[in-house]
């Protein structure tokens, strides 16, 4: 598909359509290309478009041109993992940098902050980006990268990207926003200023809990882009072809699934919401929830992750979670089935994250079954 076609459909019909252009044998899926290694002129020069895997590859090429139609950016940049695009990203910014995260913040980037940041002459600080002003007070002159990620992971905080793009801009600086949680289906940060967002495409882009990966979407191909680039090619940190293709096949239903975790979250959180033995419920679509006037005017749903707090202390969080039948107890998120997790066991400990808080990734199962798994673990 051409721009211009792009620029006329929907995104329904962008997330079955785009990469999938048909190769010479017709095949509706897209053909996946394990080889390593492309043919090239005796003087080195590709003949084919290709020449070694880490540096470029058919399908990661098409998965690539997909989320930057997706996300509204220019270009797209897979990698090995969520961890991966951002860590590269990082290594990316001069050194005498200063980053400033966002206080509630995907725990794995929270980790590797303080161990890595350092040794590429990185400063950074944490701020809670619900609050423009403390944003506003906290950028320094050095401040190259403001890096956000809504709703937050996980007291789901939900951030005003048009403001944290002005606040970043202002400064000098880029806005990154992690758009995991959301995923393009239903926030595009770039459209609302952010100059890039990362993705840790092993949740709801792969959606089926079977594949890792990670993006980076980009508002505009520059020096910033060249510069990232370069170094996944040097370090390696790309995306395996096998994976870009899972990842491609998950997009295609992505819309659908979203909207499908979205309704079924809402009747959870109305559910937790009203329970005696619910000290307090986090979900971007409540209309309790702080986020949600923001929520509503910049996100197209309210997605499938949610938190939730539990009369009782720590000990009370972990025996409803030990009685749920449907939920099952693990990491990650973004998947068909519906997870829970004690977010202080397994996270590094915060003091922002109070001890009897459970996060809750929603699937695709009937809601009922939901709800009525969360009755008997809660009764
Ligand atoms: C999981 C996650 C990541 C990291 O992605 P991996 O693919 O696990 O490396 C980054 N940000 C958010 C919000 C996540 O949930």
């Amino acid at each position: 598909m051409s721009e211009a076609q792009n620029s006329l459909l929907k995104f329904e019909t962008l997330a079955v359509h785009a990469g999938g252009e048909r190769d010479e044998t017709g095949a509706i899926a897209p053909p996946l290309h394990l080889s390593t290694n492309f043919e090239h002129s005796p003087a080195g020069q590709p003949l084919h478009g290709f020449l070694y895997v880490r540096i470029d590859n058919p399908i990661q090429r098409r998965l690539e041109e997909a989320l930057a139609v997706l996300e509204g950016g220019e270009s797209a940049m897979v990698f090995a993992s969520g961890a991966a695009a951002g860590a590269t990203y990082l290594q990316s910014l001069p050194p005498g940098s200063h980053v400033l995260f966002s206080d509630d913040l995907f725990y794995g980037f929270r980790a590797m902050a303080p161990e890595f940041l350092p040794r590429w002459n990185i400063t950074w600080s944490e701020v809670d980006m619900t609050n423009v002003n403390a944003v506003q007070q906290a950028v320094k002159p050095e401040t190259r990268l403001v890096w956000a990620e809504t709703p937050t992971n996980p007291l789901m905080k939900v951030l005003d990207v048009v403001q944290l793009a002005r606040v970043a801009h202002q400064a000098g600086a880029q806005l990154l926003v992690d758009s995991t949680f959301p995923t393009p289906a239903l926030l595009q940060p770039l459209n609302f200023g952010a100059d890039l967002t990362l993705h840790s495409t092993t949740k709801y882009l792969g959606g089926h809990s079977d594949v890792q990966g990670g993006a980076l979407v980009f508002a505009r191909k520059d020096e910033t882009f060249s510069r990232v680039l370069q170094i996944r090619k040097t370090l390696g940190s790309v995306a395996s072809p096998f994976n870009s293709w899972l990842v491609l096949r998950g997009l295609r239903t992505l819309p659908t699934r979203m909207q499908a975790h979205s309704k079924n979250a809402i009747v959870v959180a109305a559910f937790l919401e009203l329970h005696p033995k619910v000290e307090q419920v986090a979900y971007p679509g409540l209309v309790s929830n702080a986020g949600y006037s923001i929520a509503k005017e910049q996100m197209r749903d309210f997605g499938g992750m949610l938190s939730f707090r539990v009369k009782g202390g720590k000990q009370a969080a972990i025996d409803v979670a030990s009685r749920l039948r449907v939920f099952i107890n693990a990491g990650s998120l973004g998947g068909s089935e519906s997870l829970i997790q004690h977010a202080v066991s397994v996270m590094h400990p915060s003091g922002s994250i109070p001890d009897d808080l459970l996060r809750v990734s929603i699937g695709l199962e009937h809601p009922e079954d939901l709800v009525n798994d969360l009755k008997q673990a809660l009764a």
